[in-house]
């Protein structure tokens, strides 16, 4: 299965895609795991983003989407959990177009729900816990206004192509990993016939996925 998350800063991403994807077998793709890999070791990605990351900025979409090109297809060819993007609509839309090239487009937009109240005293306590170095109240705004800003529209386009899945992620941890659990084993055994995304595709501005034989 080819799971995407996206979800507000706070909302569990990183505990729900490492439990998903050890769950249902699958690789959990991060791509803020992998910038601070980047950052920890001083590659030329980790120097670029470097900055960006620690105030909360998005990193430029050409960065994240070369980075993650490479990981799906070394590791996501037989399925993937990909956690934390994308963030953007060209971001959007040029993973659509990998996808489609790689044969490995999205079955699932996981999309978790948090109030900002619940996700800023979460960061907040992470904060306190990890030190993250973006876990600061002003960061937490700022990542926050972002994802409502840029990210969130997106959710429409997965909407519109039927596979958004909205949880609430509000409850505790071990409550919203069962009902992403249950969501993804409904998705999972739903056979109707798979959505028209000709439009989807349009709006992308890519030609559609080839019709199965
Ligand atoms: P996360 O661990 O998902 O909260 O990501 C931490 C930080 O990494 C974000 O605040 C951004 O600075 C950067 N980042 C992660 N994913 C992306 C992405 N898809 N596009 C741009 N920046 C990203």
């Amino acid at each position: 299965m080819n799971i995407l998350l996206i979800a507000p800063p706070g909302a569990g991403k990183g505990t729900q895609g490492t439990v998903i994807a050890e769950e249902l077998g699958l690789p959990h793709i991060a791509t803020g795991d992998l910038l601070r890999d980047n950052i920890a070791r001083g590659t030329e990605l980790g120097r670029a983003s470097q900055a960006l990351v620690e105030r909360g900025e998005l990193v430029p979409d050409d960065l994240v989407l070369e980075m993650v090109r490479e990981v799906l297809e070394r590791d996501g060819r037989d399925g993937y959990v990909l956690d934390g993007v994308p963030r953007t609509i060209e971001q959007a839309r040029t993973l659509y177009q990998t996808a489609v090239e790689l044969g490995l487009t999205a079955d699932v937009a996981l999309h978790l729900h948090v109030p900002d109240d619940v996700v800023v005293e979460r960061l907040l306590a992470r904060a306190a816990e990890q030190g993250r170095a973006d876990d600061t109240a002003d960061v937490i705004r700022h990542r926050l206004a972002l994802y409502h800003r840029v990210t969130a529209p997106i959710l429409a386009w997965y909407q519109q192509r039927d596979i958004l899945v909205t949880v609430d992620a509000a409850p505790p941890v071990e409550e919203v990993t069962r009902e992403v659990l249950a969501a993804l084993e409904s998705v999972r055994l739903d056979d109707a016939p798979p959505a028209d995304t000709t439009g989807l595709a349009a709006a992308f501005g890519v030609p559609p996925e080839p019709s199965q034989p």
